[in-house]
């Protein structure tokens, strides 16, 4: 890995991934395995293994440092302090662990504040318990709603919640009472995202037909409108926040910068050896050989990973840009790539444009938030 990665380079973020899950919701393909006492054990001691690796390898200067999953709030807050003792983290204006609402009560929040995390990102999905039990979710409403009411309570001004859309049976009503209680609760960040369901998830075979195009954009859009009026600013197509709280990691992810991700499945993005292409690396999601590569202080190599050059970072950079509302930063555009992007696109743009699509002024291109929807079909425009 030393030989592949830039030695010295400076990674101001870190993914920490915990695999573990009480039960596995009906629809999700993310890696996890059911949670017990003794693998966290074994899992924590090669995590730490994997850290003080790449400690050796990168300055890390970290700003922001994000626990995700699987459930990391299954963890206790000594584990998380483990993990943190591990790492210089002081400087980071932005500490952020996933939680699900049944894990937590009022002690472990209180101790999850006073190890250091700073943002909880709250899986709520939905407040309806019809669709909690659809989903598969091991926790109900009232349970999420009071998760909320303590965070508020011990004083986490940043948190956010996860919802969901576009849920077989869930009406374009169903949904903005989601929407509807995110705002009355003044909740600071929102993320919510279509469902969409990997053929071997639980929920594919029982799913007879998905939403139809037409409630998805009703849902999408209503929601939007609803959180614009009441004060929140989108800042990405699925994220809204108030003033303050946009996710600053998730930021670096959309903004090209580099970040180190650590644990099974986890996926990073660092500098390559040659100093002008970066590499994305997947660790393998898999446990077992997890636990076994980091059973000993050792060197590794990175088996897979995939070299991202000039041309391929352009291409990168044009489809997160467009995710953002702030869109392609047109000066940005030309000093990173050394060219017009309004003339290299003069096509492209003219097409959208006619289509009404992207607006544009002297300093960025953006996609409509009213067209965000169709973001997939303006890509392809490009890549
Ligand atoms: S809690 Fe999250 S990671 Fe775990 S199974 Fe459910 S959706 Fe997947």
């Amino acid at each position: 890995m030393g030989k592949i990665i830039q030695s010295n380079q400076i990674v101001n973020h870190l993914y920490i991934h915990i695999p573990f899950c009480q039960k596995k919701c009906k629809y999700c393909s993310f890696y996890s395995i059911n949670y017990d006492k003794s693998t966290v054990c074994q899992y924590l001691n090669a995590l730490k293994r994997e850290i003080a690796f790449y400690k050796k390898q990168l300055k890390l200067d970290l700003q922001t440092i994000y626990f995700g999953g699987g459930t990391p709030s299954l963890l206790d807050s000594v584990d998380i302090g483990a993990i943190l003792g591990e790492l210089d983290f002081h400087a980071a204006t932005e500490i952020t662990i996933e939680a699900n609402p049944n894990t937590l009560n009022k002690e472990k929040l209180q101790a999850y504040k006073d190890v250091g995390i700073n943002r909880l990102s709250i899986g709520v999905q939905s407040f309806n318990d019809r669709i909690l039990n659809y989903l598969g979710r091991t926790h109900d409403a009232r349970e999420a709603m009071n998760v909320i009411d303590l965070a508020e309570d011990i004083g986490f001004e940043n948190y956010s919640i996860d919802l969901i859309y576009g849920i077989p049976s869930q009406t374009k009503e169903d949904f903005l009472a989601d929407i509807k209680k995110t705002i009355s609760y003044e909740i600071p960040h929102i993320s919510f995202y279509c469902l969409s369901l990997d053929e071997d998830v639980p929920l594919y075979s029982e799913v007879n037909k998905l939403p139809d195009d037409e409630l998805i954009c009703e849902q999408y859009y209503s929601a939007q409108n609803m959180l614009k009026e009441s004060g929140y600013k989108q800042y990405e197509v699925s994220n809204f926040a108030k003033i303050g709280f946009p996710a600053q990691h998730n930021l670096a992810y959309w903004s090209g910068k580099t970040y180190l991700a650590v644990g099974p499945s986890a996926a990073g993005y660092l500098v390559h050896e040659n100093s002008t292409d970066y590499l994305r690396y997947c660790n393998s999601p898999d446990l077992d050989s997890y636990l076994k590569k980091w059973s000993i202080d050792a060197d590794f190599t990175l088996a897979e990973y995939e070299l991202i050059d000039k041309k391929e970072q352009e291409s990168e950079y044009i489809i997160t840009r467009f995710r953002l509302n702030s869109g392609i930063n047109l000066r940005e555009y030309e000093r990173l790539y050394g060219g017009s992007f309004l003339e290299l696109y003069k096509k492209q743009i003219d097409r959208l444009t006619q289509l009404d699509l992207v607006a544009i002024d002297r300093e960025s291109v953006v996609i409509k938030s009213e067209k965000l929807l169709l973001m997939n079909e303006i890509l392809l425009e490009f890549i």
